[in-house]
């Protein structure tokens, strides 16, 4: 999983701020290694632009790899696209393999009606459950 080297978090801070500039109708400009913003429109939020600004500061250094080279930004879409691609599959074959083997588990092990994360049963967050958190295995003592 080579392409998972390309993690797009990253550029968050840089990515947060052009959506800010962008959103407070301010254009990003390049020059000679500093960001300038200009209004394009004479209405622009002044206070929205204190904000941008401070985003930019955080994010100064994404912000020009990001917008200097579009072939660099290109590439680097294209990567963490690979990146998501290959990280799916992972996931997808993961998601198959853990619910074959806990159906297997139950078969093997058919006096076991605990989840399989004990008395706390699974994480309500995790992608899967256990056939007991799912109603499947009841414990009949
Ligand atoms: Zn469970």
């Amino acid at each position: 999983m080579d392409a998972l080297r390309q993690d797009l978090t990253q550029f968050t801070k840089g990515i947060t701020a052009i959506e800010a500039a962008y959103g407070a109708d301010l254009k990003l400009v390049l020059t000679g290694g500093n960001v300038e913003l200009n209004p394009t429109t004479p209405d622009y939020d002044k206070d929205q632009a204190e904000l941008v600004i401070q985003l930019l500061r955080q994010g100064r250094k994404d912000i020009i790899y990001l917008t200097e080279n579009p072939e660099r930004t290109r590439q680097t879409l294209a990567k963490a696209q690979d990146a998501l691609s290959e990280a799916n599959t992972w996931v997808m074959v993961q998601l198959d393999l853990w619910d074959r083997l806990e159906k297997l588990y139950r078969l093997l092990f058919p006096d076991d009606a605990r989840c399989i994360k004990g008395s706390d049963g699974c994480r309500p967050d995790a992608p899967v459950s256990c056939a007991v958190c799912e109603g499947k295995v009841r414990y009949d003592s």
